[in-house]
């Protein structure tokens, strides 16, 4: 597959959300107040609503994506770069690819998923789209972190 072939995969921010719920729901979606598994989907707000008890999870909540500020596309062609061509890439050539203005947050996000893909890939294959326990997640911002700050003393 060419690079370009994965931007024309993901033109633009409202594919990709609709991309991402999909996932989440063909992942399994679990109501964390009532445990109930169909969930409705509020494109207002961007929120899963359970359908039994109307408890609501947003689109991002409990996946890698959590906490960060990049636009889903960002995020999904990320991961597929990463996980589907077998070229290294750079963080560099990737923020030129997306045409992000800043470095860090981009380094930010490719670290959360290098993290993600290393740990799950022990025990399953990459399921970047799924949900991770909070636990998980806030390991990964505190690794993220501790690197982040060894690189800048560097
Ligand atoms: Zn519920």
């Amino acid at each position: 597959m060419e690079l370009r072939a994965y931007f024309e995969k993901y033109p633009d921010e409202a594919t990709c959300i609709e991309e991402l719920k999909d996932k989440r729901l063909q992942n399994g979606l679990i109501c964390r107040k009532c445990g109930h598994d169909a969930h409705s989907f509020r494109r207002t707000d961007l929120k899963f609503q359970c359908k039994k008890c109307g408890s609501r999870i947003s689109l991002r909540s409990g996946t890698v994506m959590e906490n960060s500020n990049l636009p889903v596309r960002y995020w999904m062609i990320c991961i597929e770069l990463m996980t589907l061509t077998h070229k290294k890439m750079s963080i560099l050539k990737i923020q030129y690819l997306l045409g992000h203005k800043r470095y860090e947050p981009i380094w930010l996000m490719v670290q959360k998923i290098k993290l993600v893909m290393r740990i799950r890939d022990e025990k399953y294959r990459l399921r970047a789209y799924s949900q991770f326990d909070p636990e998980f997640l806030q390991k990964i911002d505190k690794l993220t972190l501790e690197k982040k700050s060894k690189k800048t003393q560097l």
